[in-house]
């Protein structure tokens, strides 16, 4: 082998080694074999080739040698099928255009250096192979045999001296050339892989730190901050500069000297690792921040210490916000904490989470004790438990709030009423989490009802017992009273005038006091009767007028005494009729003219007027230029013995029982005394009395007496309430708030009727029930629908119906009641005092 040959050799080696930096700066640019590294690849490999070709070692004409196998060899092994056959392409392209008598030998040689590097790469792929010096070598030998081989087939004026000179040093060097040019390819392929890793790893760490914190920080030998990351400034506000050169402590706000702070500067000046340690840091313009750091002590290789590096975080909305928390729990600990009532909380399982002090008191266990157990780990009573945790288990299945009064037995042995209500605790997207309990003690409160049940059942008696004390001593005062007056009256009728003029005059005192008395006497007989419901109605129809002319004939001696004028307008129209019981109307009239008598000045006057209202009922009005009524009495004025004429100078004998009275038999008449006045000028008292033909009123007479006392007042009640539901006498609001009232009291009525059937063994309770069930019902709905249209159409439907079903049911089915009633008035009266009054009260 000649020198030419070797110096051949040199040019092709640094020709070889430029193709490695070149491929290794493709490979850099384009790290994931993009299809663009992959060309230029080709064509860097192919580009060689052509390069390599240009100085070859001739070895005949048209016979050359150059380093082609050994390029392509690599360019299949390192570059896989699409670099392989670029090189391949353009080298034995190249060749084939170059020509000469070797030129089929040369492309074949580019050809099979193709295959057998492709073939190493798809075996490196697929890691059957390891691409090392070794197997390079392999790589160079195989192709480099084989193109000994390709030789032979050159032609045969050239092939002996190819054989002589060239295949020996061919296999020689080019194996150990493709060894030597694939391993460097290698080294430059692993460092590109290297540094792209690292690069990955440094990204990947870099991203997790950052989600992990805020910045990163740095630290000298010295413990001094030397460097942070830009999220510092950024997060925290602070410019990184007012870190640098200061140790940790020197930026702290809070106690340095503190345990917590001592263990922490133990672990630096010990250079060890520290996690999570929070300080309260002030920053450049005095603002306090609290900060979460971590760190790792960092040494050189030969081992000296080199400072610390770790990572921040500013936690001061988290510490704020655990604050507010903490403040609000406990704010909320101290209600709970202060309420009279017992409150807890449990997981799912049963488990107590919370308990407030009631409860804690209650149950005899502190909040540490209990917290975390089920109840039935420290409450005895077994059957207590079960019932609680029944209840527990279906509020946690259902969803639903438990409420429900409950006796429990304290270990002690006294018991208590509690009422119970037990509710699903709720997360944000409805999921049970839990279960809440409110325990409220009802004890006192349940004693004071049944106290008060007591001193009502007493008072009921005691009122009873009043009004036939008042019933029998009225008359037994009466009798003998009416016979004095007699006595008194013939001695003052004596004709044979026996009496000194001294004697007539004690006589007519003695008459006139009698008789007030004898009117007192009558006021109180008749407050009797009505506090006991006993008033006796006799309803029939008559003309009005007669009765109105009567009365002011009655009084015409009275207002002369009083020098008071009684003036009757002339009563329009005639031959009008009404329902009413005379006696009774004549008692109202007489009343209410009395008073604008009594209550008049010197000279006044008293005008009657009567008239037919468009609503069914006939008005009497007794007006007076009298002393009139303040304002504030007008509420007052039919309460039982009220008198609103506390003026000397007015001083009227009177009990302030009449107009109590009179409003209470207007009201069982069906009728309505109303009035208005102004003080000093006068008043004007009205009564209106149904007219015969009005069919809408209920007027209840002794025939619906259903001989049960409860029973006949409750019906009384109703029936003014349902007369007291009219347009006419009313404001529409009031009149919204008279037909509740009405309602009300109806169901007030059927539960103390049905508790009186229950308590008598009535036979037929269910059908009675489901008939007072339909009159609800069906008041309700008219009463909805006045409500929701207003018209006074809807009203009289309400109160027709109403007449219609009171009379039939009263007559047909609630007479019955009284012969099962018969015996048990005792139990009656006990039941009914347990029933609940209505809600809102009475108007009346
Ligand atoms: P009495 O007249 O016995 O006091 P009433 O019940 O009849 O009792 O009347 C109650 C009160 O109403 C009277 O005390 C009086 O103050 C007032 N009053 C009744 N009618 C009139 C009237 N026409 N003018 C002024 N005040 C009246």
């Amino acid at each position: 082998m000649d020198s030419a040959v070797f110096l051949s050799f040199a040019k092709s080696a640094s020709l070889l080694l430029s193709l490695c930096l070149l491929q290794g700066f493709i490979w850099k640019r384009w790290p994931n074999r993009e299809p663009a590294g992959l060309v230029l690849s080709g064509l860097l490999y192919g580009f060689i080739c052509i390069v390599g070709m240009e100085a070859p070692i001739v070895v005949a004409p048209g016979v050359i040698f150059d380093f082609r196998s050994v390029i392509v060899g690599l360019a299949g092994a390192f570059g896989g099928a699409r670099v392989g056959a670029i090189a391949a392409l353009l080298a034995g392209g190249y060749r084939a255009w170059l020509g000469g008598t070797g030129a089929p030998v040369g492309v074949a040689v580019v050809v099979v250096s193709f295959l057998i590097g492709l073939a190493f790469h798809f075996l490196r792929r697929q890691g059957r192979l390891q691409l090392n010096v070794f197997w390079l070598f392999g790589l160079g030998l195989v192709i480099h045999l084989v193109v000994a081989y390709l030789f032979t087939y050159l032609p045969e004026n050239v092939v002996d001296r190819v054989l002589d000179t060239i295949v020996l040093p061919m296999v020689i060097v080019a194996s150990p050339a493709t060894a030597v040019l694939g391993y460097v390819l290698l080294v430059i392929e692993r460092g590109i892989r290297n540094e792209i890793a690292l690069a990955e790893s440094e990204r990947k760490l870099r991203d997790l730190a950052q989600c992990s914190s805020d910045w990163f920080w740095e630290m000298g030998p010295d413990l001094r901050f030397t460097a942070f990351s830009e999220g510092a400034a950024e997060v925290t506000g602070v410019p990184v500069d007012f870190h640098v050169g200061k140790t940790r402590q020197e930026l702290a706000a809070d106690d340095v000297n503190s345990e917590h702070w001592r263990r922490h500067l133990d672990d630096l000046n010990n250079r060890r690792p520290f996690k999570n340690f929070q300080f309260l840091r002030r920053g450049h313009d005095g603002r306090t921040q609290y900060i979460l750091t971590s760190g790792v002590p960092v040494f050189s290789s030969d081992g000296e210490f080199k400072g610390y590096r770790g990572t921040g975080s500013d936690i001061t909305d988290r510490i704020r916000l655990e604050k507010t928390l903490r403040d609000r729990e406990a704010s909320l600990q101290a209600i709970f904490d202060n309420t009279p009532i017992c409150m807890n909380l449990k997981d799912t399982e049963g488990r107590y989470v919370f308990l407030n002090k009631p409860y804690e008191e209650w149950l005899g266990h502190s909040a540490e004790e209990i917290v975390g157990k089920k109840a039935s780990e420290f409450l005895e009573n077994a059957e207590e438990v079960n019932n609680l945790t029944a209840a527990e288990r279906k509020v946690l299945e259902t969803g639903e709030v438990f409420e429900g009064e409950i006796q429990v037995t304290r270990p002690n042995g006294e018991t208590y009423d509690r009422i119970l209500i037990k509710f699903p605790v709720k997360a944000d997207d409805g999921e049970i989490i839990g279960l809440g309990t409110v325990a409220i003690d009802i004890t006192e409160r349940n004693r004071a009802a049944e106290a008060l049940r007591q001193a009502m059942v007493q008072a009921e008696n005691a009122s009873k017992s009043k009004s036939d004390f008042l019933a029998s001593m009225s008359h037994e005062l009466r009798t003998p009273l009416n016979a004095e007056l007699g006595y008194g009256q013939m001695l003052e009728l004596d004709l044979e005038k026996t009496l000194t003029a001294t004697q007539k005059e004690y006589v007519k005192n003695i008459i006139s006091s009698g008789g007030l008395v004898l009117e007192l006497i009558n006021d109180l007989l008749d407050l009797a009767r009505i506090e006991s419901d006993r008033v006796s109605v006799f309803l029939e129809t008559f003309a009005p007028h007669e009765v109105v002319e009567e009365c002011i004939s009655r009084m015409a001696l009275f207002a002369d005494k009083n020098k008071v004028t009684i003036e009757l307008a002339p009563c329009q129209p005639d031959g009008v009729s009404i329902i009413s019981d005379r006696l009774r109307l004549r008692q109202i009239l007489i009343n209410l003219i009395s008073n604008a008598i009594k209550y008049n000045k010197p000279d006044g006057r008293v005008h009657v007027t009567c008239s037919v209202l468009d609503d069914g009922f006939f008005r009497v009005s007794i007006a007076d230029t009298g002393i009139g009524i303040a304002a504030a009495n007008y509420d007052r004025l039919f309460k039982l013995f009220h008198r609103a004429t506390e003026d000397p100078m007015h001083a009227v004998e009177g009990t302030g029982v009449g107009l109590f009275v009179s409003k209470k038999l207007a009201d069982r008449l069906g009728a309505r005394i109303e009035f208005e006045s102004r003080e000093g000028a006068g008043s004007t008292f009205w009564i209106d009395v149904p007219l015969a033909s009005n069919d809408e009123v209920l007027i209840w007479t002794d025939d619906l007496r259903v001989g049960v006392d409860a029973i006949d007042k409750d019906h009384q009640i109703i029936f003014s309430l349902t007369n007291a539901v009219s347009t006419e006498t009313i404001e529409t609001d009031d009149l919204g708030a008279v037909i509740e009232e009405m309602i009300d009291y109806t169901s007030y009525h059927f539960r103390r009727e049905e508790a009186i059937m229950e308590v008598c063994g009535y036979p037929d309770l269910a059908g009675h029930k489901e008939r007072h069930h339909e009159l609800e019902r069906h008041v309700q709905e008219l009463a909805a629908e006045w409500r929701a249209r207003g018209s006074t159409e809807i009203l009289h439907r309400l109160k027709s119906f109403l007449r219609n079903w009171w009379s039939r049911h009263i007559v047909d089915v609630d007479t019955t009641i009284a012969k099962h009633a018969a015996g048990f008035e005792t139990e009656i009266e006990e039941r009914l005092a347990k029933i609940p009054g209505r809600n809102g009260g009475s108007r009346r």
